[in-house]
């Protein structure tokens, strides 16, 4: 079978570079020529969304560019990945394909031959998208293919670095006398006087301090940050790597993060966390807050703060706020959730589109001002007005049955394809003191790790390893937070050697490797 994928990927990239033109130097015009052109795209998002010829969004695009996309995901299709991978082994590549977390396959399909390299076509035809991307360092490194290439145009998230942060009851520090906490311990003698001291006023010791919901609960233990510890290297990966001093490293193996989890544990065991973090579920935030009993939590800003409105009847005085990150145990203030810059998303040109050039100066025009303006906002007029220069939505979007962004992914906007959100739209949704919030937060968070593309040999030892190894790291300081098993020297010199027969040094090896080669190019 898979011999005879390759053998069609063969015939394609020779079927392509037969029939393609020799570029020619000019100066593009970025909007392209108008001349009718058809093509066929497949698109399949969220594992619900298809490409759709009518969009709004794409009815825009075309009377700008001229061009007419065909969807040919189908419709029936409710994974998003199985539907990527299914076509992908048919062979039958549509002139556009459009991808959703998939940047390692679709690198790998690149290099055999199925996907246009692009490096040449975005030097010549798309200056917008040589700008946004190309340009800039950190993305480049993470769309570039293990041969050098690039395969695909991604999705550049908006230009925000607040992701997730603390927050607290205001209402409830005011009401027992106590100053909003700057150093960790500080923020312990809170959460024991949230514990103690009855801030909801029902008479019960029935209050939650601390509470989190993300990632299964796991957001809670960024608490190892105020003790001087990593605890993910970035917020688009799962308890991810990190670089320090040229090295990739793993926080999850080191002394900082040892005494960490058992600072934790501690906190949990004097019942300070809720006792219930690993399984109260994505629900657990509006439950807690809305049952008047949660006083501390780490999460999403826009969301979380809006709970003020949502129980500000139900609950008088109901006052959530965002703190900056108390001190840690050495003196620092930091914050390690940076917004990720790029996605794993975005679209690629197939090896037997017949008019790459057309292509992607389609792909670049999203990249400009105006076109950039209808993936992000929709039509002008209709779903947003210019206003001092800026698009402005209006309440058909703001005030629509749907929440705004399924609102708007339903005519075609802010949908995963190459593209750069624009920081614009996530304000134009979000009140003035959630953008302060996020905006006096940003002084704090540090940057976060971009990965370098794993070799197809790399990635193998990857696959084989990391994720049962994963899983373990995960299994074992849930038993330690939780005080199944006591975290000591023991149990910690147990849990590395057993990593270490799982293939963590292989791992760590591969990570290295792929860091060094992305840095030299
Ligand atoms: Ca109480």
């Amino acid at each position: 079978m898979k011999k005879k994928i390759i053998g069609i990927l063969a015939l394609l990239v020779l079927t392509a570079c037969g029939g393609s033109e020799t570029p020619k130097k000019e100066v593009s015009d970025t909007k392209g020529s108008k001349e009718k052109k058809e093509m066929t795209i497949f698109l399949h998002s969220m594992n619900r969304i298809v490409y759709k010829t009518d969009w709004p969004v794409a009815k825009e695009l075309e009377k700008a560019t001229g061009v007419t996309l065909k969807g040919v995901a189908p419709e029936s299709a409710t994974n998003t990945k199985e539907a990527f991978n299914l076509m992908m082994v048919s062979g039958d590549l549509p002139d556009i394909v459009q991808y959703e977390e998939t940047l390692t396959d679709v690198n790998k399909y690149g290099m055999q031959g199925a996907f246009m390299p692009l490096n040449d076509l975005i030097d010549k035809y798309a200056p917008d998208i040589k700008k946004a991307v190309i340009d800039n360092p950190d993305i480049k490194r993470f769309i570039t293919a293990p041969d050098g290439k690039i395969y695909g145009i991604p999705y550049v998230v908006a230009d925000l670095k607040t992701a997730q942060g603390w927050m607290i009851r205001q209402d409830w520090l005011d009401k027992l006398g106590l100053k909003t906490p700057t150093t960790v311990d500080e923020l312990h003698d809170v959460l024991v006087a949230f514990r103690d001291r009855d801030p909801n006023g029902n008479g019960l010791k029935d209050e939650i301090p601390f509470m989190s919901r993300n990632r299964s609960g796991w957001e809670m233990l960024k608490l190892v940050n105020l003790f001087g510890s990593r605890m993910s290297g970035s917020e688009r990966t799962f308890i991810d790597f990190y670089e320090k001093d040229g090295k990739v490293r793993h926080a999850w193996v080191e002394p900082e993060f040892k005494y960490g989890v058992q600072q934790v544990a501690k906190w949990y065991k004097e019942k300070l966390i809720d006792p219930e973090v690993f399984t109260r579920g994505g629900k657990g935030r509006e439950v807690l807050f809305g049952a008047n009993q949660a006083g501390m939590t780490r999460d999403w800003f826009a969301s979380t703060l809006a709970l003020n409105g949502l129980f500000k009847e139900k609950i008088p005085g109901f006052n959530l706020v965002s703190i900056a990150p108390p001190k840690d145990v050495n003196g620092k203030q930091w914050d390690e959730s940076r917004r990720a810059k790029v996605q794993a998303s975005g679209w690629a040109i197939s090896a037997k589109n017949k008019d790459p050039k057309r292509t992607i100066e389609y792909m670049n025009y999203v990249f400009t001002p105006e076109g950039s303006r209808m993936v992000n906002f929709g039509v002008e007029g209709t779903d947003y007005i210019m206003k001092d220069g800026k698009p402005v939505f209006t309440d058909k979007v703001l005030k629509n049955t749907m929440a705004p962004v399924d609102y708007l992914r339903s005519i075609g906007a802010q949908i995963q394809i190459g593209f750069k959100q624009d920081a614009d739209y996530e304000r134009g949704m979000t009140t003035p003191d959630v953008i302060k919030a996020m905006n006096d937060y940003e002084q704090y968070i540090i940057d976060d790790f971009t990965r370098g593309a794993l070799s197809v040999e790399e990635q193998k030892v990857y696959d084989k390893n990391w994720p049962a190894i994963s899983n373990y790291m995960q299994e074992r300081v849930q038993k330690w937070i939780l005080g199944s098993e006591e975290l000591n020297d023991k149990t910690w010199d147990d849990y590395l050697a057993k990593l270490n027969s799982m293939g963590f040094q292989e791992v760590m090896k591969v990570m290295q490797a792929a860091q060094e080669r992305a840095e030299k190019k």
